[in-house]
């Protein structure tokens, strides 16, 4: 039988910070600033004799994000000098925090926080143009969160692996409902570090790797997998001894880790307390109390609430979660339907026909609340089919209309007016002298048959259950 693993996973997790200056000096912050070394200045290019000046709002910002996961914010804080060397931070060390974070303690998803600190990003190198290497100091200085997770162990590798995912995922989330952070992956504004390792026995851990240049939910899933089962592996093979405590990176192309250098340990960094900045007193300086009850509604408390008052599925749920605007205007559509059983049906058309619409097309927006709401009135009174509901979502989607009188200008509103579709009904059967007789002859289901021609030459709008029980009488 094979043995059992027990993973052991901790996070470690950067974001830059959405504030309209730098850390330390008052260059723009602009991620999106493409012509390189244009946002610097003496301080963020580490010219000598420099000062760095604080950014509050960057400390305003770490805050929210410590009163978001429940954390301790700290009476007294301080930035620490990080020393090393490497030409991306020409100082030779990076302002960082040490001994006394902004925040301690808090609890995401599946983890429990160790601590949230403030410090200020490197700049960029550019190692891809030739046998020469390049630096952009556009991004030296700006803001950057970094958050500790405690180590979570974990009964085997699929659900580590998950787990870690998505509380990257969750962490986003708060980022943007806070409006702290883009934290965009793909544009490394948040960078998701793992510190993996697995042990037969659950109650010694094993030696630590940490895995870098994770930048989608998919990799860091996808890397912490490989890495557990590499490790596994190298176990079942009598190679334990073979894990070094190192760092590694994610190859996406070739979907492996691959070791990068054997890992410093924090005495190496030589840390001591920045001598040219102000201890700061956060309980003075900040009014925590109003910062705690101004925060805005944070995806946990929304996803209650909207379980609550509108009773629909977890998924629909989720698809307003991560699309905050669509979710307003599903709540604004809810306001103005104000029953639940419609409420639920027009979660259902914005999450599947809607989204679908959307996804196949740029172009599509939401329509205004009222229309939309009028043709999800028109669907529960049994007005419209649902095929036309869905002709009409297709065409107000792209160019705003109300659905009553889209539908009653092209004739398809439902007949449930019998003479109009008994007129129809009567013409196909005349036209179906075949499919009539089989029907005659037992076959039951061949009246499906018709009730689509009838359907068909009625553009949608005869009620199909009215048609069948008119073919049955009229067949008898
Ligand atoms: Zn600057
Ligand atoms: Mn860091």
């Amino acid at each position: 039988m094979e043995k059992k693993y027990y993973p052991t996973i901790g996070l470690e997790i950067h974001a830059e910070l959405k504030t309209q200056t730098k850390m330390f000096c008052s260059c723009k912050n602009d991620p999106d600033e493409e012509k390189p070394n244009v946002n610097v200045c003496p301080v963020c290019m580490a010219h000598p004799g420099t000062l760095p000046v604080i950014n509050k709002k960057a400390i305003e910002n770490v805050i929210k994000v410590g009163l978001a996961i429940g954390g301790t914010i700290a009476d007294f804080t301080e930035f620490d000098r990080k020393n090393y060397f490497y030409p991306d931070i020409p100082k030779g060390y990076q302002i960082s925090q040490y001994k006394y974070p902004i925040v301690s303690g808090g609890k995401l998803a599946d983890f429990d926080v160790t601590r949230v600190h403030l410090e200020e990003d490197t700049a960029n190198n550019k190692h891809d143009r030739g046998d020469f290497s390049l630096i952009d100091f556009n991004r030296a200085g700006v803001p950057l969160m970094e958050l500790v997770t405690e180590p979570v162990t974990f009964e085997d590798a699929d659900k580590a692996a998950k787990s870690a995912s998505s509380f990257a995922k969750e962490l986003q989330l708060i980022l943007w409902y806070l409006g702290v952070s883009e934290a965009n992956m793909e544009k490394g504004e948040m960078r998701v570090e793992a510190n993996i390792s697995v042990s037969p026995d659950k109650n010694k851990l094993g030696t630590k790797v940490e895995v870098k240049n994770l930048n989608s939910f998919k990799s860091v899933e996808k890397a912490i997998k490989f890495e557990l089962d590499r490790m596994i592996e190298l176990h079942e093979n009598g190679k334990g001894e073979e894990i070094v405590q190192e760092t590694r990176g994610w190859d996406e192309s070739k979907q492996k880790t691959f070791s990068q250098r054997k890992k410093e340990s924090s005495h190496d960094y030589r840390y001591f307390p920045e001598p040219d900045l102000p201890k700061m007193k956060l309980h003075e300086a900040f009014d925590l109390e109003k910062m705690e009850k101004e925060l805005p509604e944070l995806p946990l408390e929304k996803r209650l609430r909207y379980k609550n008052d509108f009773g629909i599925k977890d998924e629909d749920i989720e698809s307003y979660i991560n699309d905050k605007e669509l979710g307003i205007w599903f709540e604004e559509v809810a306001k103005l339907l104000g029953n639940v059983d419609k409420i639920k049906i027009a979660s259902n058309y914005i999450t599947s026909d809607y989204m679908g619409l959307k996804k196949n097309n740029l172009e599509v927006l939401p329509p205004s609340v009222k229309n939309f709401a009028e043709l999800i009135n028109l669907i529960a009174e049994n007005k419209i089919s649902s095929r036309v509901a869905k002709d009409i979502l297709a065409i107000i989607v792209l160019k705003d209309g109300s659905p009553l009188q889209i539908a009653g200008d092209k004739g398809l509103l439902q007949k449930n007016d019998e003479g109009e579709v008994k007129a129809i009904v009567q013409k196909i059967i005349g036209e179906n002298p075949e499919v009539v007789a089989t029907y005659k002859a037992g076959k039951e289901n061949a009246i499906m048959s018709l009730v689509g021609k009838v359907i068909k030459e009625s553009k949608g709008s005869a009620n199909p259950q009215i048609v069948i029980k008119m073919l049955k009488d009229l067949l008898k």
